[in-house]
């Protein structure tokens, strides 16, 4: 059975939840929001197109995942909280199937979070996904790229890398991005690439602490250099601190993960700044959101970007991380 285009827009309406601050919802040219007295608003777009940010084969599932984990990203690495998405769909063709499975991925990440779809549009054309997440901050309060201090130190979430390792053996052919590996490394890497996990809550948490933050889509390296650019400010990374990869280490890649980890991207975790004296804050800030924190360098005056290995000299990064317009080097 196929449908046609308001069949698919009833398929995936239906699905969302109620929240008190949509007065108007799914159904009418437009939605209205309720944005709560003292807040801004927070909004951010992104788009995953198939065979550029996704495999042709990936599951409609961990799609619908993705395309919304790397907007919820976003608004954590603003320090927002989430509270509401339009999806803007272009489809091959109106398969109620593959709708529902998409919707499987979308809502179970949706619902987590508690945000609504309260809009969108539904094409025919090349498979493309187009999310538009809003969500607010407290006037002011927002975790921005400008604020980095010399002397802060330089933070990161989880642990950067997995996504492209899993991209890597993927391309050798070593590892399915269509079912779960039977192998417990491979499938959590193969999750890392599937199921980013947004640090909303860990970006909540880092407001009034951090003074700045970025979301690591392109690449360690390439995104702490958007922090040192909006700041004015340089940054040196301590290779040997950047946190390991277990699953690289039983998969015997150590030395492929060392060298996607400062340029691979799509990890979606945060990196950030914050001074030197909220050591101990970082730290048990994070430990009451569950999320894995690792100190990897320091901010000074000046310009430009340091990797310094064990030895204390500077290394050359393999990769500077990934640009749609500009062939990796
Ligand atoms: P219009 O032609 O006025 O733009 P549409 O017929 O495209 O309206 O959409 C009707 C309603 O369905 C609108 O509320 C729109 O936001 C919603 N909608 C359309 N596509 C989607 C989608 N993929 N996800 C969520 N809502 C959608
Ligand atoms: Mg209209």
């Amino acid at each position: 059975m196929s449908l046609d285009e308001f069949g698919l827009i009833q398929r995936i309406a239906a699905r969302t939840r109620a929240r008190t601050d949509i007065a108007l919802g799914i159904g009418d040219d437009a939605a209205l929001l309720q944005v709560p007295d003292g807040q801004q608003l927070v909004v951010t777009a992104d788009t995953l197109n198939a065979g550029v940010h996704f495999p042709h084969e990936t599951p409609p599932a961990d799609i619908g995942w993705k395309a919304l984990a790397v907007n919820l990203s976003d608004l954590a690495a603003m320090g927002a909280q989430p509270a509401w998405c339009t999806l803007a769909l272009s489809l091959p063709a109106a398969d109620p199937d593959w709708i529902e499975a998409f919707a499987d991925g979308f809502f179970a990440l949706a619902d987590a979070h508690g945000i609504a779809l309260i809009g969108g549009d539904t094409t025919r054309g090349p498979l493309s996904i187009s999310i538009t997440a809003m969500g607010w901050v407290p006037a002011g309060e927002a975790l921005r790229r400008d604020g980095a201090q010399p002397g802060d130190d330089v933070w990161v979430t989880g642990v950067p890398g997995e996504a492209a390792l899993a991209l890597a053996l993927w391309q050798q052919g070593r590892l399915e991005v269509r079912a779960p590996a039977g192998e417990a490394a491979l499938e959590q890497l193969r999750l890392r690439l599937a199921r980013p996990t947004p640090r909303v809550a860990a970006g909540l948490v880092l407001r009034g602490l951090a003074s700045s933050a970025v979301d690591i889509s392109d690449g360690l390296l390439a995104d702490l250099q958007h922090i040192c650019q909006r700041s004015g400010v340089a940054a040196t990374l301590e290779l040997p601190q950047l946190p390991v990869s277990a699953a690289a280490e039983a998969l015997q890649e150590l030395a492929l993960f060392q060298q996607l980890r400062v340029g691979g991207g799509d990890d979606y975790e945060l990196c950030f700044t914050a001074p030197a004296s909220q050591r101990e804050q970082v730290r048990s800030a994070m430990a009451a959101v569950d999320t894995a924190v690792t100190r990897i360098g320091q901010i000074q005056a000046g310009a430009g970007m340091t990797l310094r290995d064990a030895s204390g000299d500077a290394a050359e990064p393999a990769r500077l991380g990934y640009n749609h317009f500009s062939p990796p080097r």
